[in-house]
């Protein structure tokens, strides 16, 4: 389920290839609202990071985020406009697990992207960084799942 594609951006699905504003993101139910809205305009169905299909199974369904990839503060500290990091092309689905794990990354940028291409350019490059994070963190939450702690040995 986890793999290292790091060749291939979600974004590239979205309409106009992530590359144009797609819609802002708006009220605060992530499955009946925003998300469901996000997966209807992008046919994105899986995590954008681990790959797990957030639409087969009601279980997984119920993991759903809908994550910033730049995140929401350092555009804020950046003065970048609000309307090009609330749109939806600045998403990708996530489920609670990359979410969490994502969620201290702090990207190396000093100053506000001129444009909405160079924005683009900069979320492209965020994404790759935090996707690379992301997985690394998994494969450490793997290996400590694999010691089966709770399984007590008899003494
Ligand atoms: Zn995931």
């Amino acid at each position: 389920m986890i793999e290292n594609n790091n060749e291939m951006l979600p974004f590239e699905n979205y309409p106009d290839q992530g590359r144009m504003l797609i819609g802002r993101v708006r009220g605060s139910n992530c499955r009946h609202g925003y998300g469901l809205e996000f997966m209807q305009l992008t046919k994105q169905t899986t995590c954008a990071y681990c790959g797990t299909d957030l639409a087969t199974t009601y279980e997984s369904w119920l993991t759903m985020a809908l994550d910033h990839v730049v995140p929401r503060d350092t555009c804020v500290r950046l003065q970048v406009c609000e309307e090009w990091y609330e749109d939806y092309s600045n998403r990708v689905l996530s489920c609670t697990a990359c979410n969490t794990f994502g969620n201290r990354y702090q990207p190396e940028q000093f100053e506000c992207p001129s444009t909405l291409e160079a924005f683009y350019h900069w979320r492209d490059s965020v994404f790759i960084a935090r996707r690379k994070n992301i997985l690394e963190k998994h494969k450490e939450e793997r290996a400590y799942f694999d010691q089966k702690l709770w399984i007590m040995t008899a003494s």
